[in-house]
């Protein structure tokens, strides 16, 4: 039985707002954001983090990025400008075990890391 939660998402056992969903990759809304638009964008197949070698088989992980500048110009962002990212392990806080890009924009999102 598959427990992963962005799976469940894909198959519509989770409800999410899905804002693209493609043969190979989905888009939804985060469910916590931390800017105005605050966008995941996730393989449809199940791939456990950057680190899993399924994330490199294909085009998925251009495919991934392709998305994610879709949405961005869906969301009106791509002229402001956002942030993509992908986190691994425990220093990057990564909580959710299948594999996800963070598009982030809609508002000046400061430095890239805080500095402390
Ligand atoms: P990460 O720290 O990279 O693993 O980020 C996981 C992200 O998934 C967080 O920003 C969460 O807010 C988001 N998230 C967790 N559960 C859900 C959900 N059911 N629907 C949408 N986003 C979620
Ligand atoms: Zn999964």
């Amino acid at each position: 039985m598959n427990e992963c939660i962005f799976c469940k998402i894909i198959n519509g056992e989770i409800p999410a707002e899905v804002v693209y969903n493609g043969a190979n990759v989905t888009a939804f809304r985060d469910i916590n954001p931390v800017a105005p638009v605050h966008v995941l964008i996730v393989p449809n197949r199940h791939v456990n983090d950057i680190r899993d070698e399924r994330a490199f088989e294909g085009d998925l992980l251009k495919e991934m990025f392709q998305v994610a500048n879709e949405v961005a110009e869906m969301e009106g962002i791509a002229e402001s400008g956002y942030r993509l990212l992908i986190n691994y392990g425990r220093d990057a806080n990564l909580v959710v075990p299948h594999l996800h890009l963070h598009l982030i924009g809609g508002r000046p999102l400061g430095p890239m890391v805080a500095r402390r």
